[in-house]
């Protein structure tokens, strides 16, 4: 799902290949579009309060920088082959550590030295006698000498490091799915085409182009996170709901869903504790097929269906409803697991644990024909009340 933010790449790669007039058009205003386009990711995430994009920014457009400084001198030279050899190894150093990195606070020490190191090191480069030293180590010269002569191309080592580092921060992705690590994930991606691939020195602009655009979208894929996503249930929240009711087909139906004795629960076993069953009921409401559900707010849920078969409905509601009654939530000292599979692993075998069960109760309302959104969802409430009058923890259906 993240996938799209390499999209930026690959519409790039397209232009190149099939549109080649209109490339070299655009790429005669390089450097100044690069510039551009990094200083608006940049100050789009600085507006939006998403510092930590500024940290691969930086090192983006200092790694350009640098490569621009080095195409200025003759390809043969031995700095440059230096250069070539340990430039895509910082860069990856560099990106790595963002991606393992607890990313800190801009303005912070450890903010302010992060950023310092993204815009500095690469530029360093440019000073150091890397030839010197590179002639220290016990390296064959084709190692990082360039064999052609076009400008850091070569070495089949660095594929060997792209090929490791791809997997790795693939997994890492895989694994810590977010759309910032996605976004620096195609942001390097597309520096090292142009190590590995690409055999014109303004390939640099159009893979630094994509890469900065590459983060732009996943700035933007945050923001949308943020502004619909709820951040303790992960379910889409009101704002999302509304959006969806909107545009609501005349067959569906409503479903509220409240906690019973919510109140209860967390005078009880405390508040943490409730906010651990709010996000399991959001990940065993989010997984089940055939519905959309959102968190209305509090420990209220709200489900959508894009149907009106009554009984469909109410086979299903009552499903829920079992599920979360019968479902163990095992009460340790420590919080509990965050989502439902780590919990069935868990549950019932901590010594000194304690299960208890919490139920729900639903009110469903199937739309009429050409109520509005907010009647429909009104009757659900309704119907939620009713259910709980008559016991809770059951279903119950608007007239
Ligand atoms: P019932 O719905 O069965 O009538 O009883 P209730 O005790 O659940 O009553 P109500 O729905 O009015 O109470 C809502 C309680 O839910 C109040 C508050 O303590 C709890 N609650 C709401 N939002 C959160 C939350 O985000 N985290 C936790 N832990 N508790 C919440
Ligand atoms: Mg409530
Ligand atoms: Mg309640």
């Amino acid at each position: 799902m993240h996938l799209f933010v390499l999209l930026p790449l690959l519409l790039i790669l397209l232009l190149q290949w099939q549109f080649a007039p209109l490339a070299s058009a655009i790429s005669a205003q390089f450097p100044h579009i690069v510039a551009a386009m990094i200083l608006l990711t940049a100050t789009l995430a600085s507006l939006m309060r998403q510092w930590h994009w500024l940290y691969s920014l930086s090192l983006l457009g200092s790694h350009y920088y640098v490569v621009q400084q080095a195409l200025q001198r003759p390809l043969t030279d031995p700095a440059t082959a230096a250069l070539s050899f340990t430039l895509p190894l910082l860069f990856t150093v560099l990106m790595l550590l963002l991606q393992l990195q607890q990313k800190p606070q801009l303005l912070t020490p450890r903010g302010v030295l992060l950023l310092l190191l993204m815009l500095l090191v690469p530029p360093l480069l440019l000073l150091l006698p890397l030839a010197d030293w590179l002639a220290l180590l016990p390296l064959p010269a084709a190692f990082f000498q360039p064999v052609s002569a076009q400008f850091l191309l070569s070495w089949g080592q660095l594929w060997w490091v792209a090929v490791i580092a791809a997997c790795w921060l693939g997994l890492l992705n895989f694994y810590a799915a977010n759309s910032q690590r996605w976004g620096q994930f195609a942001a390097w991606l597309a520096v090292m085409l142009f190590y590995l691939l690409i055999q014109q020195p303004q390939m640099s602009g159009w893979m630094t182009l994509a890469a900065s655009l590459s983060l732009l979208l996943s700035l933007a894929s945050q923001m949308l996170q943020l502004a619909y996503i709820d951040e303790l249930t992960q379910l889409p929240q009101r704002r999302a709901l509304l959006n969806h009711l909107s545009r609501l087909g005349r067959r569906s139906a409503v479903t509220m869903l409240d906690v019973d004795h919510f109140k209860k629960f967390n005078d009880t076993y405390g508040h943490d504790v409730g906010d651990q069953v709010l996000k399991l009921l959001g990940s065993l409401l989010g997984s089940e097929r055939g519905l959309s559900a959102y968190r209305y707010g509090g420990e209220e849920f709200t489900l959508v269906f894009r149907h009106n078969n009554k009984d469909t409905l109410a086979e299903k509601l009552e499903q829920v409803r079992a599920k979360v009654a019968e479902y163990p939530l095992v009460i340790r000292q420590q919080t509990r697991p965050q989502d439902s599979k780590q919990g069935k692993q868990q549950r019932g075998n901590t010594p000194g644990s304690k299960t208890v069960h919490v139920t729900i109760s639903l009110g469903c309302a199937i739309r009429n024909p050409g109520e509005t959104t907010e009647q429909l969802l009104k009757r659900a409430d309704e119907a939620l009340y009713s259910a709980k009058k008559a016991g809770r923890n059951r279903v119950a259906f608007a007239r």
